[in-house]
């Protein structure tokens, strides 16, 4: 009796054997078709996206401080500039614009006024700040300014006129003397110029 029963479980075993495999193989196959179409449906958004994509900067330029002017000393920092004011060979990182006194300055570009000084040897001075860790000065400056501390100014506005009041570089006549500092350090303005006026 017992090994009537054993054998008709073999039997019904090996009579269903292929029935079960194919159903576990179905089975299987669903389970990893679904998990596949689930995991690409979740991955469809990533692949989209533009992968860590760098937002970079815009670029930054700069317009002359002054539109007619013509360049008296130009930027030197590795090289030895005759200094008629001071009489000597020296570095200067910044450019001269001559124009005659009264002449309109403009703001390089799109920031606020970090200062409106007046000093002795360097006359009147505004800097600017602008984005990107910019900072541009405009020195011997008439005493009439058109800005003061915390204005926002945009590019191309006037913000004073040429004048004659530094001190240190007098024999240069009217103009402005213009800076450009990068993150606390002077650059060549012309970097950041592109009309031609270096
Ligand atoms: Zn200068």
């Amino acid at each position: 009796m017992k090994q009537s029963f054993y054998a008709k479980v073999k039997d019904f075993v090996k009579q269903h054997m292929y029935g079960i495999l194919v159903s576990f193989c179905v089975v299987t196959l669903v389970f990893v078709l679904t998990i596949t179409a689930i995991s690409s449906l979740a991955k469809t958004p990533t692949l989209d996206e533009p992968s860590d994509e760098v937002v970079s900067p815009a670029v930054i330029v700069f317009t002359a401080p002054v539109q007619n002017g013509t360049i008296g000393m130009g930027y030197a920092e590795d090289e030895l500039i005759y200094h008629k004011t001071l009489q000597q060979w020296q570095t200067h990182q910044a450019i001269d614009y001559l124009a005659p006194a009264g002449t309109e300055v403009v703001a390089a570009y799109d920031g606020e006024v970090l200062s409106v000084e007046n000093t002795m040897l360097e006359g009147v001075i505004i800097t600017i700040q602008h984005e990107q860790n910019l900072v541009t000065k405009y020195a011997s400056l008439d005493e009439t300014t058109a800005v003061k501390k915390g204005d926002k100014v945009t590019k191309g506005q006037v913000i004073g006129k040429v004048g004659t009041t530094a001190m240190n570089e007098v024999e240069e006549g009217p103009h402005v003397h213009f800076e450009v500092w990068l993150k606390d350090a002077l650059v060549d303005p012309t970097n950041y110029l592109t009309d031609g006026k270096k």
